[in-house]
């Protein structure tokens, strides 16, 4: 048994926990598990308001075997929280903030989450583990192009990125520094790291070629670590190939923090597993399901004092393995997330994430990067429109449409209404260069 370190470190120190044995691992998740109920139940009077109304007797809940008891708590209790509880809500506990950051807010008012100093400490480490696994070093010119404000990612990269001794380039996103100006800043300090969105990326690599570079050839960019949505194969292969770096996708939400990262594999995310307790349930019972089966993640997290998420549905659908993974991490891996189960659509009866049609269509070399899907109610029935972006006119386009429909039909099981526009549109409209994230999803039922 390896040694039992639960203070959650930084690497090179967090190395014995990425090596550690499953009984190692469960009894550092267990220790944390143990202070958390605890801390939560005596400070945070949100849990201690939801056990007692489901009946729970927290004495009778001994280590994470009995976390099944606990009842899961959803995205909308939080929100039923802040409209009684003004203007923070009850499940931050009280604890001396030292930082506040807010969900994007993509829908309503941004969602407040409370950080201690303790807090803010572990999960830039988290992100100093992430970052490590995915080849920054010491030395590293570290653009971080993610928006700098209530979001939190832009901030804790940028502290994980100087835990391992990288400098930092703030450029912020394209709202506060222009695409061409993060292109040529890139070009001329000679940048080797970028932490972006996915779609952000590719937009840069646009503006790069539209200024005359080659992304590949005159750039010093060896890896794109990315977060806050969801990155598909086929977006990472296009990243990849425009800008000959790798390109590493990152799992986690202000309510959670840093949990998991891709490694040099690219083969799944690893958990922080000191750090969080994931499970995988089904979306509409509840119940718990087993490795290796899709359902709804469930994540708990062990480390944090002030606004910890415990038995948290983050809305997200996945699978978990605990499988060797070739690059000698033990920690199990989230793989296959399918999506939101907020963006999720319903079409013709078929279950449609807004990820699986992006497969399709960046699987096409003849569609640009950028797309949205439109609902709309006509006539009080609900319709969908894809709308994508093309070069293609007349004959060309017509061929283009049937082979979208079809590959459509294939791979996800339903044609879609799709709309074309021109190569820019879409961009203008969507705002790509100044959005903190994408919103593939319009809803204009409302
Ligand atoms: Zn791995």
């Amino acid at each position: 048994m390896n040694t039992i370190v639960t203070n959650y470190p930084s690497p090179p120190a967090s190395q014995a926990i990425e090596r550690a044995d499953r009984k190692t691992i469960i009894s550092i998740q267990n220790i944390g598990f143990q202070r958390l109920l605890h801390s939560a139940w005596e400070r945070i009077p949100f849990y201690r308001r939801i056990w007692q109304s489901a009946g729970v007797d927290i004495s009778l809940i001994k280590d994470l075997k009995d976390i099944i008891n606990l009842p899961i708590i959803t995205k909308k209790d939080l929100e039923q929280s802040l409209r009684d509880y003004p203007p923070f809500g009850d499940y931050q506990g009280d604890y001396p903030c030292y930082r506040i950051q807010a969900s994007a807010g993509s829908t309503g008012y941004p969602k407040p989450i409370f950080h201690t100093s303790h807090d803010w400490d572990i999960i830039t480490n988290f992100w100093a583990r992430r970052l490590a696994a995915q080849d920054v070093r010491k030395g590293d010119m570290v653009q971080i192009a993610f928006t700098y404000a209530l979001f939190i990612p832009a901030f804790t990269s940028t502290e994980g990125a100087l835990k391992i001794g990288a400098t930092i380039i703030p450029t912020g996103s394209g709202a506060v520094t222009a695409s061409e100006r993060q292109v040529e800043i890139a070009h001329r300090w000679g940048t080797t790291v970028v932490g972006t969105t996915g779609a952000y990326a590719l937009r840069l690599a646009e503006v790069a070629e539209k200024m005359g570079y080659d992304p590949k050839r005159d750039f010093k960019i060896r890896v794109m670590f990315h977060t806050a949505e969801p990155l598909t194969e086929e977006m990472r292969a296009r990243i990849e190939a425009k800008w000959g770096c790798k390109s590493y996708n990152n799992y986690g939400s202000v309510e959670t923090g840093a949990p998991a990262w891709e490694c040099c594999e690219q083969n799944g995310m690893h958990i922080n597993e000191d750090g969080y307790y994931f499970e995988v349930v089904d979306p509409e019972t509840g119940q718990p399901l087993p490795d290796g089966e899709q359902g709804a993640l469930v994540v708990t997290s062990l480390f944090k004092e002030a606004a910890p998420v415990i038995r948290y549905m983050i809305g997200d659908i996945a699978t978990i393995i605990d499988e060797p993974c070739k690059c000698g991490c033990t920690l199990r891996r989230i793989v296959k997330v399918a999506g939101r189960l907020d963006d999720m659509l319903k079409f013709k009866g078929v279950t449609v994430y807004p990820t699986s049609i992006e497969s399709v269509l960046h699987r096409l070399q003849e569609v640009g990067d950028e797309y949205c899907i439109i609902i709309d109610s006509v006539d009080g029935q609900d319709q969908v429109i894809l709308r994508v972006e093309t070069i293609f006119k007349g004959e060309q386009l017509d061929q283009l449409h049937h082979k979208l429909q079809q590959a459509l039909k294939v791979h996800i099981g339903v044609q879609i209404p799709i709309e074309f526009c021109s190569p820019g549109e879409l961009q203008k409209e969507l705002n790509v260069d100044q959005r903190i994230k994408s919103r593939r999803v319009v809803d204009r039922r409302k």
